[in-house]
């Protein structure tokens, strides 16, 4: 018999990679926090002394969920300004709300608040963009959750930074620096988009990025406005701004990718750009139908994410699974346009990829760390299981997430946080809430 911490066998293992293949009555073997095997769960029975075994017949064993884009604090905005386009909805209520309140304790709240969200709903790893990255980078380590967290960059003043240099400055020190070599925590810069940054800012940023080797996020060819107000401003197209700066290429990651004409996907995949689909957040504030299976058939990785709570307002990866999957078919006017195991793919593999995590997870594969998420599918609403992907594509809730495991470490049992208390956080949400609104009725 040959030792393993824990052993985990599933009604279903899979693996996600290969592409859309099913195991039945199927294991993994962990240990040090990383996937060691993948076996017939008879096999395994026979083969591993395990420290823990974990049976889960009727489930479903994946990859957890990667949120390839998110503003995971802004949870504690979710709610407060809705039904509005997104120029007004940023100007007229967000930056003024984030103007007032973001600092080091709502950044810390709020982003426990969206990790605990994720967790519970099979989120093993988040892409966030926001103010005080040191924060969001402290918090994902406490709570042991995977984060690749992406320092804002910006013209103007916030309460973080003064200007697009001070928000280099900092980001460098206080997250790349600080965090290097972490196991569950790397690093990436994300000006927010061509609207708010300059030439020169850019060209800094392309710069500074090369040295450290890492990405650039930015929010890009989100809305018809924010291409009409770059036309207006500069010209240019924002494309067409950022390949004059040199920053279209496979370092970056735009996040919605709305508006894009046939050449500029052309151009996308000529240059290996990665694309964040966000399907939710882009019905809601109505900015249009990203073309993702054309993005798709051009080769372009396209990863999935849900945006930040104010625009969407949940962070339920499952969900936006679904969304992509159907609103993918309707914009190509072809059901076959995305199949459930290629949505599936999106939520976890691709979504590694596009953060440069491919090779340490995103997949059942031995070397991997162990991020994983077991679904529950004797439920109802998913019988009868013709075919597992299919289920979890069309067919599940998020509270059927029943396990998580982040590294190997057991985040979620049962449908429950075994880390954090929920309580805690529910308390310290609606604490934000009495403050805000306080303020907003004494204003009134
Ligand atoms: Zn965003």
């Amino acid at each position: 018999m040959q030792h393993c911490d824990t052993l985990i066998l599933a009604g279903w293992c899979i693996p996600v990679e290969p592409h859309g293949i099913v195991l039945d009555d199927h294991a993994v073997a962990i240990t040090d926090g990383r996937i060691v095997d993948l076996l017939p769960a008879a096999d395994a029975r026979s083969l591993y002394a395990a420290g823990t075994t974990i049976e889960r017949p009727g489930h479903a064993l994946i990859p957890g969920f990667v949120n390839a884009h998110t503003h995971a604090a802004m949870t504690l905005l979710r709610g407060l300004a809705d039904d509005l386009p997104l120029e007004r909805w940023l100007k007229e209520s967000i930056w003024p709300a984030e103007n007032r309140w973001v600092g080091t304790e709502f950044v810390r709240d709020g982003t426990r608040l969206a990790i605990a969200e994720m967790l519970l709903s099979g989120c093993t790893c988040f892409s966030d963009q926001y103010f005080y990255p040191e924060i969001v980078a402290e918090t994902a380590e406490n709570m042991h959750m995977r984060a690749v967290v992406a320092t804002p960059v910006l013209e103007f003043a916030s309460p973080w930074a003064n200007n697009a240099a001070e928000y280099l400055s900092k980001g460098t020190e206080l997250v790349h620096d600080r965090f290097a070599e972490h196991a569950l925590i790397s690093s990436a810069f994300a000006p927010h988009s061509t609207g708010t940054v300059s030439d020169e800012s850019f060209t800094a940023l392309r710069v500074l990025a090369d040295q450290l080797d890492k990405p650039i996020q930015l929010h890009l060819h989100e809305s018809a406005q924010e291409i009409e107000d770059a036309l207006a401003a500069t010209g240019e197209r924002p494309i067409d701004r950022l390949e004059r700066l040199g920053l279209i290429n496979s370092s970056l990651l735009a996040v919605h990718a709305v508006h894009l004409t046939d050449e500029e996907i052309s151009r996308f995949a000529a240059a290996g750009v990665q694309v964040v689909h966000c399907p939710n957040s882009n019905l809601k504030l109505a900015d249009g139908v990203a073309k993702v299976a054309q993005m798709q058939a051009n080769g372009i990785v396209v990863a999935l994410g849900t945006d930040g709570a104010a625009s969407n307002n949940l962070l339920n990866m499952p969900g936006e699974m679904r969304s992509a999957a159907l609103l993918a078919k309707t914009k190509a006017n072809d059901a076959t346009a995305m199949p459930a195991a290629s949505a599936l793919r999106m939520a976890t593999f691709d979504g590694a990829s596009a953060l440069g995590l491919a090779d340490q997870v995103g997949s059942l594969q031995s070397g991997k760390w162990a991020d994983l998420c077991a679904i529950d599918l004797t439920r109802l609403n998913s019988q009868p299981v013709y075919d597992p992907i299919s289920q979890l594509v069309y067919a599940i809730h998020a509270n059927q997430v029943r396990d998580v495991w982040v590294a190997g470490r057991h985040q979620v049992e049962n449908g429950e946080l075994s880390q954090t208390s929920e309580a805690d956080i529910v308390r310290r949400s609606s604490e934000w809430r009495d403050r805000i609104n306080a303020k907003l009725t004494q204003e009134a």
